[in-house]
């Protein structure tokens, strides 16, 4: 007779521990009562009471729940408005609606790649889309980080059977360094590969209009024919869309199964992303607000020999190297009521243990200065080796 479950499990527990990777959830205080560096809500719009308003008014006027699928009637006006005004702003003929980016990742890759077919990850690619992969059943290779002369090398050495698909993060989530996308797009049309893009973090943030990376990089629908991203950053709420061509669009609708087989995004959340949309498209302040923001951590930084990772988007990492320090720092700027993230092996590197600051185009510049002010405080207090301090 197998051993019961709860002895299973916590043998296994006891072995994460032990690791000392233990993940362990704690409840967010209010935002009235934190200082939020941890989350990835880059322009505010997840306090904004424009969005707050939406939100009621979708539920109120169309549910508070899709109670379907799309296919089986959960697909409403508002999801019809908001798909076309994604189109609109990416460029695209048309966007389709997913309940979250991890979902929209595993139905893009699950329909587009199978048994037989090559794809081609950055390494440090999300891991939906790694997943998305994995049940899709096709092959799965690896390039070097932003290196699109390592991946043009795989191509060249790889035999060309079956579809192949490119797949990167435009903006990569732990380090906030911008995938090299115009490199990626040509080198994947020399090998009649799709270009399969990610970004999460860039739609909303990047670009004039903040279509996102590929827009800023000039890209269009023949260079990058598959675009995924998510309402959940700079959107303020929550689900996610693919935008692409009609062939594609309608091929999720009949091979996507997460898409097929899920309730639809709540109207609420649609009709939130529809404000969030407008307000993206029309107050280009906000992106400012944000840029400056990003600008006022690295002078702050540099002036107080703290050496943060090299990014211009709003994920601003500092690395720290040991997963214990890097716990340590994150509680204890926790205990003055500010809140970063603490990233750490399996989803960095052995070695690459780091805060990961995140800038919102709410902060104040005093805000900022009071976080860098509090980790060199705590990096004395705590007497951490001086990784980070220049010498
Ligand atoms: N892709 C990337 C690059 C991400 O960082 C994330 C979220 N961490 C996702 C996809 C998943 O998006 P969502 O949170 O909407 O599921």
């Amino acid at each position: 007779m197998s051993a019961s479950l709860d002895a299973h499990l916590a043998t296994r527990l006891q072995q994460r521990h032990a690791s000392g990777r233990h993940r362990r959830r704690t409840v967010r205080e209010l935002p009235e009562r934190t200082l939020d560096f941890a989350g990835n809500d880059y322009l505010g719009l997840a306090l904004d009471p424009r969005l707050h308003h939406a939100l009621a008014e979708g539920a109120r006027r169309y549910g508070a729940g899709a109670t379907a699928s799309a296919l089986v009637g959960g697909q409403l006006e508002v999801h019809e408005r908001l798909e076309a005004a994604l189109a609109e702003l990416l460029d695209r003929p048309r966007a389709l609606l997913f309940s979250s980016g991890f979902q929209a990742n595993l139905g893009v890759l699950g329909a587009l790649a199978g048994r037989g077919d090559q794809t081609f990850h950055d390494r440090l690619n999300h891991a939906s889309l790694l997943d998305g992969t994995r049940l899709s059943g096709a092959r799965l290779e690896r390039f070097l980080h932003a290196d699109a002369g390592d991946l043009d090398a795989r191509l060249t050495r790889a035999q060309a059977t079956g579809a192949r698909l490119v797949v990167s993060d435009a903006v990569f989530s732990m380090d906030g360094d911008i995938a090299p996308l115009a490199e990626l797009a040509r080198v994947s049309s020399a090998h009649g590969a799709w270009l399969v893009i990610d970004d999460a973090h860039g739609v909303g943030v990047l670009g004039s209009r903040g279509a996102g990376a590929a827009s800023a990089a000039g890209l269009s629908l023949e260079q990058v024919p598959v675009l995924v991203g998510t309402l959940s950053k700079a959107f303020g709420v929550q689900g996610a869309f693919v935008a692409g061509s009609e062939g594609l669009i309608d091929s999720l609708v009949q091979f996507s199964r997460p898409y097929v087989y899920s309730t639809g995004l709540a109207p609420a959340l649609a009709n939130g992303a529809l404000e969030a949309l407008r307000i993206i498209t029309t107050e280009p302040e906000l992106r400012q607000r944000l840029g400056a923001n990003i600008a006022h951590l690295h002078d702050a930084a540099q002036a107080a020999g703290l050496a943060l990772a090299p990014s211009t988007t709003p994920i601003q990492p500092l690395p720290v190297g040991d997963e214990r320090e890097t716990m340590a720092l994150a509680q204890a700027l926790a205990q003055d009521g500010i809140r970063v993230g603490a990233i750490r092996p399996p989803t960095v590197p052995l070695g690459g243990s780091r805060l990961r600051i995140t800038l919102s185009a709410r902060h104040h510049a005093d805000q900022i200065e009071h976080l860098v002010e509090r980790i060199v405080h705590h990096r004395r207090a705590l007497g951490l080796n001086p990784l980070t301090e220049k010498p």
